[in-house]
């Protein structure tokens, strides 16, 4: 589902790579009862995602159903595979070859990609570097005042019952946050001078801040465990 082939480099997430669409998307949902736990919650992390992006319904489906989907009960994972194919089909049709960065699909990957790059690509998975990735951006979201604190509680309750990491303890990685910082300013580079955020304002809505400080992901980065905020 979307056209993106692209290997990871030492420098940067996905940085090597090309677009080409498929011919078809098959989706066996039995594969998941194959996965691991870890896996499956990783899986779910795009999910939620998905969920907190674009649809309050597709959100309530997930939040009334988290143990069943991990208990791969098959009934509920092909609503939540097909609702996750729905949402996503939609948003990538308009910008099939990412042009336009301000993407909703981009949430909790601004810092989660980063942090991919520093831990090496090997133990800390993809969902679980942008679980991590949603939690620092919704704290943003919430010090500038554009997200209610309860929403980011109920995104923590969710991501917890599911095993996935919104503090630096819970990760499965070690994480300095400088060098966190040092592999953002390189994306930064990357993309001409600019970091896009995208931050959630409520189910079903986001809003694109291209102006957030360093200052700003420090503090969010320490409300989540990693590092302290630099003295003023
Ligand atoms: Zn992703």
């Amino acid at each position: 589902m979307g056209g993106k082939v692209a290997v990871d480099h030492q420098t940067a997430k996905n940085l090597l790579g090309a677009f080409y669409q498929p011919a078809g998307v098959v989706s066996n949902v039995a594969f998941l009862a194959t996965r691991d736990r870890r896996q499956l919650a990783s899986g779910l992390a795009e999910s939620i995602k998905k969920a907190v992006i674009a649809s309050p319904a597709y959100w309530e489906l997930i939040e009334q159903n988290a143990e069943a989907i991990m208990a791969r009960d098959l009934d509920v994972l092909e609503h939540v595979v097909h609702g996750a194919a729905a949402i996503k089909t939609v948003l990538v049709e308009r910008d099939p070859y990412e042009d336009d960065l301000r993407r909703p699909l981009n949430f909790g990957h601004t810092i989660g990609h980063p942090l991919e790059t520093v831990s090496g690509y090997g133990n800390l998975l993809h969902g679980e570097a942008v679980a991590f990735g949603m939690i620092v951006e919704s704290r943003i979201a919430v010090n500038r005042g554009l997200l209610a604190p309860a929403v980011l509680e109920r995104l923590i309750a969710l991501l917890e019952r599911v095993n996935l990491p919104t503090n630096s303890d819970q990760l499965p990685v070690a994480v300095d946050t400088q060098s966190v910082l040092e592999a953002m300013a390189i994306v930064e580079r990357i993309r001409a001078g600019s970091l896009r955020y995208v931050l959630p304002v409520a189910f079903g809505e986001t809003l694109i801040a291209d102006d957030i400080s360093q200052e700003e992901v420090r503090v969010a980065l320490s409300e989540c465990g990693l590092g302290t905020p630099a003295a003023a």
